[in-house]
């Protein structure tokens, strides 16, 4: 079964989940309280539903991760070759991630969501969060098979490099054992569709429940937020990658974003990275034509380090709590800004919400009133699913550039 064949009915099936759910939704939203049947029947059916899809590709992640990335490393088999594409991975990265941020903030000091609200009363909390050395030794796996089972994507690939590089080391055993993953990985990509054949439904159950609960009402006061998030998002996609996919791989953008569609569609209704990721790695593989060894090894570390849109997001609301809270932030604190939001969303897990936690630690270390979160959390499941999009495009517009970079032809 080729996603390519499926893909375009797919698409338009996955579509009328999506717009059925919305619909569905609001409608029935008002009536949950009141009507028995719908609060304690249909609402947990369709709770059961939605979670057992993202279950279903949660449950993908860590032997697809593990196994294709020891594929993807021992392909690349030469060490420096690897440190090279890492080098190059790491600084593309970093770069979008913060030019994310400075849209972001640039439309929050236009657009000026917070402006009028003059919410008082709030002081900031004092700067919380692990030491950056902690962070750095927590990549170093103690016990692997213990990160597997806790799904600590960064040890798994650290992991997973050290295993791919010995094995092409090891010669002719350590073939076997690379061959052997190789079946693995394969196994798991048309697992993958098996599940996405279950998306139209996975996605209604999902929408459904979220219009259900915010309502079109919720939506009002926080318009310009949405708005701001969705347009920088819109802009980051328009600007930055379209500019990497033409300037730098000499492609048109519309065939990018076109051959990323299911994984983009799939990252804003599971409004999580990480159990995109399947989809991500067939799309980059199959339909931008990235080789193996490359797509293997950017597009994990991307889901776990890479989250361009969530980044931009916090910059947004970090200046949206201060607007609302009438604090002034001047140039030097909104760089401040830049530097604490591009090491927040690599720390964010590619999971619904996680960008939400990390902005405490933006807030923070801003000066800001932790208690902002409370203002942005009643719609972050809306901002989740532009900024998911976002994130995950930008580990496959990094993927084309350093498979070009490398001298690989696109599809
Ligand atoms: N949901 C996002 C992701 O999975 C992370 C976030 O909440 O910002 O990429």
């Amino acid at each position: 079964m080729s996603m390519e064949k499926k893909g375009g009915s797919l698409l338009w099936k996955i579509g009328l989940g999506f717009s059925c759910g919305i619909v569905f939704g609001f409608a029935v939203g008002p009536m949950v309280p009141v009507t028995p049947i719908l609060g304690n029947y249909v609402m947990p059916f369709l709770d059961i539903v939605g979670r057992i899809f993202l279950t279903l590709l949660r449950m993908i992640i860590v032997p697809l991760v593990f196994t294709s990335i020891v594929v993807g490393a021992a392909s690349i088999g030469d060490p420096k070759k690897l440190g090279r594409i890492g080098v190059k991975t790491l600084a593309l990265y970093l770069s979008t991630t913060a030019a994310a941020i400075v849209i972001g903030l640039a439309l929050a000091n236009l657009i000026r969501p917070g402006l009028g609200m003059n919410i008082a009363g709030a002081t900031a909390a004092p700067l919380a969060g692990k030491p950056l050395l902690e962070v750095l030794i927590d990549i170093f796996p103690p016990n692997p098979f213990d990160s597997m089972v806790r799904a600590n994507m960064l040890q798994i690939i650290v992991f997973a490099l050290f295993f791919g590089v010995a094995a092409t080391l090891a010669g002719e055993k350590g073939k076997r054992i690379v061959g052997a993953f190789d079946s693995v990985a394969e196994t798991m990509y048309s697992m993958t569709f098996m599940i996405m054949n279950l998306a139209p439904y996975g996605v209604f159950a999902l929408i459904a429940m979220t219009a259900a609960r915010h309502g079109p009402a919720i939506l009002a006061p926080f318009i310009k937020v949405i708005f701001a998030v969705y347009f920088g998002c819109f802009l980051h996609a328009v600007i930055v990658y379209s500019g990497m996919i033409s300037l730098y791989c000499k492609r048109s953008p519309i065939w990018y974003f076109k051959g990323i569609r299911e994984a983009m569609l799939t990252a804003f209704v599971t409004r999580a990275s990480a159990a995109t990721l399947p989809v991500t790695i067939a799309n980059t593989r199959k339909n931008l034509g990235v080789s193996e060894g490359v797509s293997s090894f950017v597009l994990p570390l991307g889901a776990t380090i890479n989250m361009d849109g969530t980044a931009l997001y916090q910059g947004v609301c970090a200046m949206f709590v201060a607007q609302a809270f009438g604090i002034d932030m001047p140039l030097s604190a909104q760089v401040g800004i830049v530097v604490t939001a591009t090491l927040a969303s690599i720390g964010t897990a590619g999971v619904p919400g996680g960008g939400l936690i990390m902005l405490t630690m933006v807030l923070t270390s801003a000066g800001l009133p932790i208690e902002g979160i409370g203002l942005v959390a009643g719609i972050d499941a809306v901002l989740d699913a532009a900024r998911t999009c976002i994130n995950v495009t930008g580990d496959t517009a990094v993927a084309a550039v350093v498979a070009v970079s490398e001298g690989e032809t696109l599809a």
